[in-house]
């Protein structure tokens, strides 16, 4: 049972928020700016986003950008870039600090009716003070000397660290966050957004419900670990007698073997245990575009895991969001065959110039919906896992003696598997023109004269073990062969004017293929990202 009291509105305050906003649902994504977006977020943007527009309301976009020595530009861009591309069109986008007047206006009113006071203790006596509930020796002085005092701050009279503005509520409730919290602090550092005009600047705690009332924010929803700074967030906007949304705490998300925190992200990425904040190994928005993941699978998964209080960590498995995203994949990409570990087949009986076009289905399944014209030539790559130098019931790849299918375009006999040094080599086959015996596999192959040679990168869980659950420290549980580079895979060069950065496909029976940033498109140099296999292995 939770108290409502508590962000009950007097009718009057309801009436002046309508008349501003209208009677409509207004929430808000408020990210700080010092680090990219990742899954977690897009949970919330998906929530915030999507409880808007499903009651005909608007959801904005504000940065919290209270700590100016930790957020910059990239970051904010970034944001707003990833925003779009996960298909979201904020109501507007603000910034707590373009609120900074009417926040240090409220620290004023504050100061007036006698809510707020400086304090001249270091860090560390504050604290101390406040685990033991003890006042601050300046708790008590006289408003106009606090207002004199607040105002030297504003104006740069005072150091870093020498005072501090604090609120005065209890320093001895049971709810610590309530024990004088401080409101304003000073810092001699330029802000991103709002340049050099401060050297105050406003705390999270109190910049934040100040700035969801002023923007009329209906529901302010955010992750459990604020529920104990709701009473605090409403002791703010109750002294100052404005509006209050109606706050509500959803757990946070975690995903198994992976990480999600600032903290750890920027271990992989500034110890280069990762390539940088794309890397498609991370979940974060940045490396999930990259490795081919799309904006309406990701929103999918958000919409699956849904929002719940249960407990502050809700792990939800890898494998879930993996389903989200081939499950999208698979009613969008096309088919192609594609050879990542080629085996060249020379098949014996065909001559050189023979060249017969066959037709493919992009969507074998749903043949209506086009195909793509291959040609079957007499020396062709199939994937090295379809071959074997000796035979084994088993196996239904090539090996000799054995009669295998080439999708799409006939039947052939293994002659002779060729090795080197104890591996496959070559194969050599023949064609089989007269009524072929039914093969129990159709193998994918790529004819040699169309194929292109391109660089194929498979991931693997980045963690040998789940750190979502692992006490070990994060670094030691890198897995070493979470990143398997392929050079020399074949695809078929007929695809390649249809290639873009990001352009997806699916390579029949091997999974869904995403072309990398690091490809030179106009010179024709393909990196594939692999997205995701083509069935849930049960592995990462
Ligand atoms: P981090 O610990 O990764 O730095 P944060 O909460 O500090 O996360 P913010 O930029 O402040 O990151 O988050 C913006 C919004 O996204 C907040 O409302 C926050 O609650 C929400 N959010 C952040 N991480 C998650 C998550 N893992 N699951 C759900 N929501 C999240
Ligand atoms: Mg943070
Ligand atoms: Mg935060």
């Amino acid at each position: 049972a939770r108290d409502l009291a508590s962000s009950r509105n007097t009718p009057e305050l309801i009436k002046q928020r309508n008349e501003q906003f209208g009677d409509v649902i207004l929430t808000r994504f408020p990210p700080e700016p010092n680090g990219y977006l990742h899954i977690g977020h897009a949970k919330s943007i998906n929530f915030n986003f999507g409880i808007a527009s499903e009651y005909n309301g608007q959801c904005y976009l504000r940065f919290d950008d209270t700590n100016p020595e930790k957020e910059n530009m990239e970051y904010i861009n970034s944001i707003i870039d990833n925003i779009k591309w996960l298909g979201r069109t904020p109501f507007k986008t603000t910034y707590s600090s373009d609120n900074f007047e009417i926040l240090y206006e409220c620290a004023i009113k504050l100061i007036k009716k006698g809510f707020a006071f400086v304090c001249h203790q270091n860090k560390e006596e504050s604290r101390k003070f406040r685990e033991q509930g003890i006042p601050s020796p300046f708790r008590n002085r006289p408003v106009e000397e606090n207002l004199r005092i607040f105002e030297e701050m504003r104006l740069g009279l005072w150091d870093e660290g020498e005072a501090v503005l604090r609120a005065k509520i209890d320093y001895k409730s049971p709810n610590t966050t309530l024990r004088d919290p401080a409101i304003y602090r000073i810092r001699y550092v330029s802000h991103p957004h709002a340049g050099n005009k401060w050297c105050i600047y406003p705390l999270y705690d109190y910049t934040h419900p100040i700035c969801d009332s002023f923007e009329g924010i209906t529901y302010s929803l955010c992750t459990l670990e604020f529920e104990i700074r709701r009473e605090l967030y409403y002791w703010y906007l109750e002294k100052l007698d404005m509006y209050r949304p109606y706050v509500w705490e959803f757990s946070r998300l975690n995903v198994s073997y992976a990480v999600l925190s600032k903290r750890k992200l920027q271990t992989l990425v500034f110890g280069n245990h990762v390539k940088g904040w794309d890397d498609p190994r991370l979940l974060t928005i940045q490396g999930m575009r990259r490795r081919g993941y799309t904006p309406e699978g990701i929103n999918a998964f958000c919409d699956l895991v849904s929002v719940t209080r249960n407990g502050n960590e809700n792990v939800i498995g890898f494998q879930l969001l993996e389903h989200c995203i081939r499950k999208d994949l698979d009613n969008t990409t096309k088919r192609t065959m594609a050879v990542i570990d080629p085996v060249k087949v020379t098949i014996t009986n065909l001559p050189d110039t023979y060249e017969q076009v066959l037709e493919a289905p992009d969507f074998p399944t749903q043949v209506e919906r086009g195909s793509h014209k291959i040609t079957f030539t007499n020396s062709v790559y199939v994937e090295r896992e379809d071959t074997q130098l000796k035979d084994h019931k088993d196996f239904f790849g090539l090996a000799p003696g054995k009669v295998v299918g080439l999708k799409y375009a006939g039947v052939v006999k293994c002659i002779e598997v060729k090795a080197k040094d104890g591996v496959v080599s070559e194969v050599v086959v023949e064609f089989i023109k007269d009524d072929p015996p039914k093969p129990k596999t159709y193998l994918n192959w790529v004819s040699s004269k169309e194929a292109f040679d391109c660089e194929v990168r498979i991931y693997n869980n980045l963690f040998t073990e789940d750190p979502t659950s692992s006490d070990k420290e994060l670094l030691e549980l890198l897995n070493p062969n979470s990143l398997v580079i392929k050079n020399g895979s074949k695809i078929n060069k007929n695809i390649i004017p249809e290639l873009q950065h990001l352009s997806r496909f699916q390579f029949e029976r091997q999974g869904y293929f995403a072309i990398d940033f690091d490809s030179d498109i106009t010179k024709k140099t393909f990196v594939w990202n692999k997205i995701v296999g083509l069935s849930d292995t049960g592995k990462q």
